[in-house]
């Protein structure tokens, strides 16, 4: 019998991939199934970075760099962050990653063990709460709530800090429910992290430049208070279509960069020498592409919100930054997860349930808009009608019915709904 750690029992994973491998297995029968699941840009990487990868390969650069990637990658990422920042990094606090999980990965491998609590956003990157429990620390929910347009908020946050709290996560704009929290409510959370100045920040960026309504990104960086005792997590994945180049990056502060350091010797040795080429392309090259993907994103996330809304049951908070919508569902009489796996498989759309984002999740979905406007349309038509049916159904058990709706639905070929 092999005896591995029992930290490994307790290591969770995406349900995003989960689904994706269960929608293609369907397409693969000959289903037609629109994928609102995975949460990747439908955009192709722009051209001039896909070159500047193959540019890279001819030129010879296919060994080893440095473990904390290439320096004029390194210096790139300080100057865009000061470009859109107004923020001072050194090259030096900068470190290449294989994408941005393993910022957070590393961050709470840095911090977590028993007798530990590390805070996270709940409905959140379902990652967070995994990698915590799976060093053992206890994970600590901070509750995101459609009342505050699942923006965090810096009282309940606050109050949630006890003397074991070693590190807090943050996102946003975040996933899955595409909440902006503003600046005010930074500024006062920020403003109360100065009376714990033994508490670690990360902060999750990934989608910084996703927002929406003349709204802006809060960088952290900007906070001097906190700067010595913040990680910042972001990379090329959403922003310029890189999800499959496995490229990231996070700002570590004072020794945490050497432990960041030698962790990724011992881990992947250093990101794949092209990537960086392509990476430093994106940065320092035009940013047409990318202001026209968010303008893209922006025009679906319309008309996603509006569709949702004129769907029975379910009512759509207009979500600012990210490319998620995470619509409330509870009125449709459903569970969540059940829900979203009946519409894959009986309706041919995909859809995450909220509660794989963390117990705060039941009650909402997730739906990814980075798929066409055409198929954006199409699932919600598709969802329209399946919603109808099972208003129907769900009509009949509230009126004590519960024979017919079994009845009814046998003879639609659809689940009998568990009323919430
Ligand atoms: N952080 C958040 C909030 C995300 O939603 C994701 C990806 O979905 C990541 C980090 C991971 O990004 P990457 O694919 O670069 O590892």
């Amino acid at each position: 019998m092999l005896k591995t750690i029992a930290a490994f029992d307790r290591i969770g994973e995406e349900n995003a991939f989960a689904v994706l491998a269960r929608a293609n297995a369907l397409i693969a029968q000959g289903r037609d199934v629109i994928n609102l699941g995975i949460g990747q840009p439908d955009f192709r990487t722009p051209d001039h970075i896909v070159e500047a990868a193959i540019k890279a390969l001819r030129d010879g650069h296919h060994g080893y760099t440095a473990a904390n990637g290439i320096v004029p990658l390194r210096e790139a990422v300080a100057a865009d962050l000061h470009k859109r920042y107004k923020v001072e990094v050194s090259p030096d606090e900068v470190m290449i990653m294989p994408g941005g999980k393993p910022t957070m990965f590393m961050a709470i491998l840095m911090f977590g063990e028993p007798g530990v609590e590390i805070m996270y956003p709940d409905p959140g990157f379902p990652i967070y709460r995994s990698m915590i429990e799976f060093t053992g620390a206890t994970p600590v929910p901070v509750p995101v709530r459609e009342k505050n347009g699942f923006a965090f908020s810096a009282e309940e946050t606050l109050s949630l800090i006890t003397q074991k709290t070693r590190l807090l996560i943050l996102n946003s704009p975040a996933n899955p429910t595409g909440g902006v929290t503003p600046k005010s409510e930074v500024d006062r959370l920020v403003a109360g992290l100065e009376k714990f100045p033994d508490l670690a920040i990360m902060s999750d960026e990934i989608y910084d430049q996703m927002v929406y309504d003349g709204e802006s990104h809060v960088c952290l960086l900007s906070y001097p208070s906190i700067r010595d005792r913040l990680i910042l997590l972001n990379g090329w994945s959403k922003t310029y279509a890189m999800t499959g180049w496995r490229l990231g990056y996070a700002v570590w502060p004072g020794k945490l960069y050497d432990y960041a350091r030698k962790l990724a010797v011992n881990l992947h040795s250093c990101v794949n020498a092209s990537a960086q080429y392509a990476g430093l392309a994106a940065l320092t090259g035009p940013q047409d592409e990318v202001h026209r993907m968010v303008a893209e994103f922006d025009k679906r996330r319309k008309i996603v919100v509006e569709g949702l809304n004129k769907l029975p049951g379910v009512s759509c908070a207009v979500p600012k930054g990210a490319f998620y919508a995470f619509p409330n569902v509870s009125k449709t009489g459903w569970k969540a997860k059940p829900l979203a796996s009946s519409l894959l498989e009986e309706a041919g759309v995909a859809i995450i349930g909220g509660p794989d984002f963390g117990i705060l999740g039941e009650g909402y979905v997730r739906l990814s808009y980075a798929n066409s406007t055409e198929n954006i349309l199409k699932a919600l038509d598709r969802m329209g009608e399946f919603l109808k049916e099972l208003a129907h159904l769900t009509r009949l058990i509230l009126r004590s019915r519960r024979s017919e709706a079994t009845a009814a639905s046998r003879r639609m070929r659809r689940p009998v709904p568990q009323i919430l």
